[in-house]
């Protein structure tokens, strides 16, 4: 079979590998699509820390069960179309002793830590997929950025109604403001860059603000019924936007970081004080993040086209990584499609 291998930053090469062997408790999977993370792009410029090299990239993916191990139950067979939970915890360690396996003290992500999806053919324990049979390839190759955004829309835990303030329209900013619209909140969503503001209103039809304007917070309340936000989820990873946060907020209101930058925040204490916020980071997710994601995008509430920009086929996308990818501005989403 065909791989991908990334053999050392800025090195993509197509190798022939052995196909893997199934073991008792994995499924054989043909990959058909694979969604292209931010982790694809700065492990191919060598930008990904801890990472080591050779790797096969490609975390998000789905593909079509061809062979059952022998201890694999029968709630899968052959031919059943099924999405990767790419997270592989250790069950051990006070963290997922007590549940939260997405923030594993030694977690292993199949396609970062170990060999992933940018292949014909991969083998995947039975407990990392689920079935997504109906789904169209490319929603279904983005469960678990999907995921991502479900898990900080639980971690806000938002009700029918919430006035949530979605900041940074990137594909994690996209989910999350999709999933809270999804579960009934009232959301909007900001961006600095005007074609992603223009992506929202087109492929989510939610309503968007540009947060460098001077009048951004009586915008904001115009559209929260003369409040601010009770909710806001930070999908930026940008210092000054996550700094910021606690001003969008009402008294008594929430903030969740799920983008992520190197470097310290900076909040002003006498405001996060007096509004007596809470605020909370999100990481990964867990199953039931990935089962909530399988059961919207079942029921054609969570649909590709809300984050994804462009579509790739494997044959060539190893030749044309470094421009139509790396450096491509244009790309929100990409998922590579297989013949
Ligand atoms: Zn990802
Ligand atoms: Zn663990």
């Amino acid at each position: 079979m065909k791989s991908l291998i990334c053999e050392k930053p800025y090195q993509l090469n197509y190798i022939e590998q052995d196909m893997p062997k199934v073991q008792p408790h994995e499924l054989l999977v043909k990959v058909a699509s694979v969604g292209i993370c931010g982790t694809d792009i700065h492990a191919y410029t060598g930008k990904q820390p801890f990472f080591s090299y050779p790797r096969v990239l490609g975390h998000e993916l789905c593909g079509t069960v061809c062979e059952t191990g022998a201890q694999v139950d029968e709630t899968f067979v052959i031919g059943d179309k099924v999405a990767l939970i790419p997270y592989v915890a250790c069950y051990e360690c006070p963290s997922c002793k007590s549940g939260k396996t997405n923030c594993c003290e030694n977690i292993s992500v199949i396609g970062v830590h170990q060999d992933g999806g940018f292949c014909e053919y991969i083998t995947v324990p039975q407990t990392n997929v689920l079935k997504v049979n109906g789904v169209d390839n490319a929603t279904a190759a983005l469960i678990e950025p999907f995921a991502i955004s479900a898990h900080s829309i639980r971690r806000a835990d938002i009700k029918l109604g919430e006035a949530v303030l979605v900041v940074g329209a990137g594909p994690i900013g996209l989910g999350a403001a999709a999933i809270a619209a999804a579960d009934g909140a009232n959301v909007v969503v900001a961006d600095t860059q005007k074609e992603r503001r223009d992506h929202v209103t087109s492929e989510l039809q939610l309503p968007t603000l540009n947060p460098m304007d001077e009048d951004f917070h009586v915008q904001l309340q115009a559209l929260f019924g003369g409040t601010l936000a009770q909710t806001v989820i930070d999908a930026t990873g940008n210092p000054h936007a996550m700094n910021n946060a606690v001003n969008h907020i009402r008294h008594g209101g929430k903030i969740v970081f799920v983008g992520l930058f190197k470097g310290n925040l900076e909040i002003s204490d006498p405001d996060f004080h007096k509004k007596e916020t809470t605020l909370m980071g999100s990481r990964n997710a867990t199953q039931e993040d990935f089962s909530k994601v399988q059961q919207l995008m079942t029921k054609g509430l969570l649909t590709a086209n809300m984050m994804l920009t462009h579509s790739f086929e494997f044959e060539t996308i190893g030749t044309i990584y470094e421009e139509q990818v790396v450096n491509n501005k244009e790309l929100l989403k990409g998922v590579i499609n297989f013949a």
